[in-house]
């Protein structure tokens, strides 16, 4: 192709001879693929798109049909329409299917029917803002949300019901704040997520904050890695006290020491490579045998995000993950082909070398935490189904400040820490956020509540989630005592967004049928068993078709058949229930359900 085309000159005669390829195929001419003598020539894009646009011509030369978002990538890449999203704004219209998928390369979902407005999601690095930034947050909350922004599973946050007027305006108020929303949607690499107690947490062996950092960095600043077959996620375990999930992630890095020395392999802190998690599609992340050093972290993820680029499934939305291309390949051909990406041997330690992960605490994610820093606390919030209102980000970014180290430490399990609080402070801390209508204390059922955005905000929930996830935490509460961390996921559709698989026991939205003429409430399927980190395991199918409104009897049932048949007061939930088969636990629950 001539060096005075553009880009997009050149997409299309990529696409133009990919149909060729394709018509000859479908009027019965030999296809280029099939003919030894006649091999395909796929005309080569150049640029930072090259690599997803050449995968796409790939697809197409081999015969295959790209899906609708393949091709509204190609016809413009997102980045490169900003002028219309802004002209869209000024003309107060909302965007078709097409533009709709391209804003969230801008974090801005357009959801309806569920809401008639945007919202817009964020990236924060190991999930840690500052108090500035959270009332910059808040202000934005106000002026373009609905007064609330949510904190999301991925220790993030997203701002509700904007209006289409305010698209362009709430994006650049959120660089304002030093974030950006950008590639947190869409076929992008989602925020980066990191242990929410790096640096100040005595048994971290690692502190994920420049780990995490470092990659988000690399990530916004390369727009080659935004041309992924589908979404992707990333996340960093310090080996602190709180669990951060990385087993749920495509690439999960667990820092880890290695003792003794061998093959040429020195002693010291490395970080473990898992690949493949994907909790919605019943796969966590496994261990590849890999290690490296952790300031290499960032250039093996980008290894690995490239070769997934090139051979990722572009023609199924459903099996366009990471796993499928480790399901075809094995994990050592994949890895053969990063090697191949990074010019060199990646570093493989026998387990025995590994020491064990220092243990976890499910529980400190609330309340009061001495830090590593002598003198220093966090303390974790409790904030039921993520939600904060713009006078609760506010007053915690005010608290922060005036008590801690003005950082605010989002959690993957929807809540926060306030760090750098002294002992002396702790007290008047913790009457500052009373005084917000928060607490830093809750019944063992709250504190481990988990529910994804559901039907009020999101058009695929079958369910309403958040609300269900209260009705089920009120009702408990309020029946049973006990003190034992469980976590219940409440997730609306398969794309699983609140984990539900590696809950204590998890719900998915489900329409019940109410009559057999077709007429429908909100439910829920249910699996118990569920576990993450040195628990890690997909739940088990309890129930199917539940009405939402039965759910919160039907958990306390649950929960009851454990609080009686336990094998003593230590006795996890998840033990208990992996202890017995379905038909047993249904017995228990008194009465088959
Ligand atoms: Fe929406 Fe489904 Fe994600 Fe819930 S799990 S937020 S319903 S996409």
């Amino acid at each position: 192709m001539g060096e005075d085309m553009s880009g997009e000159q050149k997409r299309y005669l990529e696409g133009f001879a990919s149909g060729i390829n394709i018509g000859r195929a479908a009027t019965g001419a030999a296809p280029f693929r099939t003919a030894p003598t006649a091999p395909v020539v796929v005309q080569q894009a150049t640029g930072p798109d090259a690599a997803a646009l050449n995968a796409q011509a790939g697809t197409e030369a081999s015969g295959k049909k790209l899906v609708d978002q393949e091709k509204w990538k190609r016809a413009e890449h997102p980045f490169d329409a900003y002028a219309r999203l802004r002209q869209q704004a000024t003309d107060k219209a909302y965007p078709k299917p097409d533009d709709n998928f391209r804003w969230r390369y801008h974090g801005l979902f357009y959801v309806a029917p569920a809401q008639d407005s945007y919202m817009l999601r964020v990236r924060i690095a190991n999930g840690i803002l500052s108090a500035a930034q959270m009332q910059g947050m808040a202000a934005i909350a106000e002026t373009h949300g609905g007064g609330y922004a949510h904190i999301t599973t991925r220790a993030n946050l997203q701002v509700r019901e904007i209006k289409a007027e305010d698209a362009v305006a709430v994006i650049e108020a959120v660089m304002d704040t030093g974030l950006t929303s950008r590639g947190s949607g869409a076929d992008n690499i989602r925020n980066v997520t990191g242990s929410p107690t790096a640096g100040i947490d005595a048994q971290e062996l690692c502190d994920t904050r420049p780990l995490a950092r470092q990659f988000h960095f690399h990530v916004l600043n390369d727009r080659s890695l935004y041309g992924l077959p589908r979404k992707f996620n990333v996340g960093f375990d310090g080996g602190g006290v709180v669990p951060v999930l990385e087993e749920t992630n495509d690439i999960g890095f667990q820092a880890v020491q290695v003792s003794g020395e061998n093959d040429g392999i020195a002693p010291g802190l490395y970080c473990r490579l898992l690949l493949g998690g994907i909790s919605g599609h019943r796969d966590l992340a496994r261990d590849t045998g890999i290690i490296c050093r952790p300031q290499d972290c960032t250039p093996l993820a980008d290894a690995i995000l490239r070769v997934f680029i090139e051979h990722g499934d572009r023609t199924n939305r459903l099996k366009a993950r990471l796993k499928y291309v480790l399901d075809a390949w094995g994990f050592d051909k994949f890895l053969d082909a990063v090697e191949a990406r990074l010019d060199q041997k990646l570093i493989r330690v026998a387990s025995a070398r590994i020491s064990p992960r220092p243990l976890f605490d499910k529980q400190a994610h609330i309340g009061v935490h001495p830090q590593k820093q002598a003198g220093l606390n966090w303390i974790g919030i409790v904030v039921p189904v993520g939600r904060l209102t713009a006078e609760q980000m506010r007053g915690l970014a005010q608290v922060s400040s005036q008590f801690g180290d003005a950082d605010i430490r989002l959690t993957v399990w929807q809540n926060l820490l306030l760090s750098g609080v002294a002992d002396a402070q702790v007290a008047a801390a913790t009457a500052a956020i009373e005084a917000l209508g928060l607490a830093i204390s809750a019944h063992a059922i709250r504190a481990g509540l988990v529910a994804c955005t559901g039907s009020k905000g999101c058009k695929f929930a079958a369910a309403d989630t958040k609300a269900h996830a209260l009705e089920i935490a009120s009702h408990v509460e309020a029946r049973l005592a006990f003190t034992q961390p469980v976590n219940v996921h409440l997730t609306g559709c398969h794309h699983s967004c609140a984990q539900h698989y590696i809950g204590d026991i998890g719900l998915i939205g489900a329409r019940v049928s109410i009559n057999g003429e077709g007429d429908t409430v909100e439910g829920y399927d249910l699996v118990v068993g569920g576990g993450f980190a040195d628990n890690a395991r997909i739940g088990r199918s309890l129930l199917e078709k539940v009405k939402a409104e039965e759910c919160p009897a039907l958990v306390e049932r649950i929960l009851g058949a454990w609080l009686a048949h336990r094998t003593d007061a230590s006795e996890t939930f998840a033990s208990f229930a992996n202890r017995h088969d379905v038909a047993a636990l249904k017995t228990m629950m008194g009465d088959g359900a």
